[in-house]
């Protein structure tokens, strides 16, 4: 039986009333290792206020005694939890690994494992950063959901009533509500396709928030959604909740099959995840898109981008074979480099993106509401109307519905722009620290991370006759670039 010491951290008093509390922690880590076949030989708790190693006795203690008890793994209950920062997580992670002990998360799983670790990192450098900015919140929201409530906005079908902000809870969309629950069933029978249900809701006037048709990720989003049988879901953790369900879980089920049966359907038609779609483009100004043939003589698959006009007269552009335009776009990353002395600027310069930021959300934010305001007054007009029947009861009746649900998505739409507005400090300073080593980091990346970090630098690369002619930066690489916070190594001179 392996052995096991499990760890835990209690940084804050509002932590330990707020869900991660000490006996919860505790909990979880021998639940854990009961399931698991681990024998807990010691639980060690440090509660200072400082999550600095240096300051956590009982860690020191623990790591003298590893050898000693012939320890084979550590438990902790979430990375976040555990670890101050991402620098201060990687240092003992790297401690441990040199100790051949693994380092396991209740939540998060596996740490000792490379390639689980940078996920791992992302997911809770964004913790970090929400913890940093909005503990607050953070408690606050999980005190709504321990409570039985969803802590953001509900979906498509329920709308929020009652008290301020975090307060809030949900009922069903008297108007909404029977629409959701009627395209569940109709789904159900597996005579729907996203495109009849996609027409079905434009007739029944539920549009985005935007005034555009809802697009099929949203009704797939509605369909998997548990929270339409009475699921709730926080940070890993799932309960009911106390909203009324619009449908119960042996019809959400039924979905869940029909929705498998479209999906395998689908996945037939496309396999190879082309890692550059919508970063480049051909010297035409199209993009370059995916595509795979296969050689007759030997069946071998071949992909490639090419350009979207490549059978107009206009564009001459050879096609280019994926893995080479995959290893060139490797090569632009290789040379972005950031140097410790201008880490503490590139935290300043990133402030102030974020403080512009959140200047644009504030200006988004009231012109809702000025719009919000303009609708509300619309319908007191309506309501006058009536009682002067100037209008009859029915056109009342029809228009003061339709208002009413414009002025509900301008609701959903401020609570997401507020929600938004929450940008964090942290994510942004702990990916520049990675960005070291941007390029091991990015090179052992799964794809949809890879695409993350091309996000972060550059918009797009034009590629001319096989080869990348210009890379175009994103406008934050760029301002760093101009502040001379970041630099281009010449990697093929090095070479
Ligand atoms: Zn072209």
């Amino acid at each position: 039986m392996k052995r096991a010491f499990g760890y835990i951290r209690v940084s804050t008093v509002g932590q330990a009333e707020e869900g991660f509390s000490l006996d919860h922690q505790k909990a979880s880590i021998k639940d854990y290792c009961k399931t698991r076949g681990l024998h807990l030989v010691n639980v060690y708790v440090d509660e200072g206020k400082s999550g600095r190693t240096v300051n956590r006795p009982e860690f020191q203690q623990m790591l003298k005694e590893i050898k000693e008890k012939g320890i084979d793994c550590v438990i902790i209950y979430k990375i976040d939890r555990f670890a101050r920062n991402v620098t201060d997580f990687s240092r003992i992670w790297n401690e441990f690994k040199e100790k051949g002990i693994n380092l396991i998360s209740v939540l998060e799983g596996d740490l000792s494992n490379g390639s689980s670790l940078v996920p791992n990192i992302f997911a809770s450098v964004a913790q970090w950063e929400s913890e940093v900015n909005g503990q607050r919140t953070r408690d606050a929201l999980m005190e709504k959901f321990k409570s039985g409530w969803q802590p953001t906005p509900p979906p498509t079908g329920y709308r929020s009533v009652g008290g301020e902000g975090e307060r809030k809870y949900c009922e069903i969309d008297p108007y909404a509500g029977p629409i959701v629950k009627k395209m569940f069933e109709l789904y159900s029978t597996g005579q729907y396709s996203m495109v009849t249900l996609q027409e079905w809701l434009k007739d029944k006037n539920i549009i985005s928030k935007n005034g555009t048709i809802i697009s099929f990720s949203r009704i797939n989003n509605i369909l998997n959604n548990p929270f339409y049988y009475g699921l709730i879901r926080w940070h890993g953790q799932e309960k009911l909740g106390k909203h009324t369900p619009l449908i119960n879980k042996q019809l959400f089920d039924t979905c869940q099959y029909i929705l498998e049966k479209h999906r395998h359907f689908l996945l037939r038609e496309r396999k190879y995840d082309f890692l550059l779609r919508g970063f480049v483009y051909c010297t035409c100004g199209m993009r370059l898109v995916g595509d795979v043939s296969t050689i007759r003589s030997n069946k071998r698959k071949v992909y490639y981008y090419h350009c979207q006009k490549r059978y107009s007269p206009d564009c001459k552009q050879k096609y280019i074979q994926a893995k080479d335009l995959e290893e060139q776009v490797e090569g632009y990353i290789k040379e972005i480099e950031f140097t410790n002395d201008f880490i503490v600027q590139v935290q300043q310069q990133a402030r102030d993106f974020l403080n512009t930021g959140r200047k644009n959300t504030q200006g988004m934010r009231q012109a809702l509401i000025n719009q919000r305001a303009g609708l509300e007054s619309k319908r007191n007009k309506l309501e006058d109307l009536l009682i002067d029947e100037s209008i009859d009861r029915d056109t009342y009746k029809r228009k003061h519905a339709e208002i009413t649900q414009q002025i509900n998505n301008l609701q959903t739409q401020i609570e997401e722009v507020e929600e938004e507005g929450k940008l964090d400090m942290p994510l942004i300073e702990e990916t520049l620290f990675l960005t070291k080593d941007i390029y091991k980091t990015y090179k052992s990346a799964p794809d949809p991370l890879k695409r993350h970090y091309l996000r972060f630098f550059y918009e797009g690369f034009i590629v001319d006759n096989k080869v990348i002619v210009e890379a175009k930066p994103t406008p934050i690489f760029n301002a760093l670039k101009t502040a001379n916070m970041v630099r281009l190594r010449q990697v093929q001179l090095l070479r």
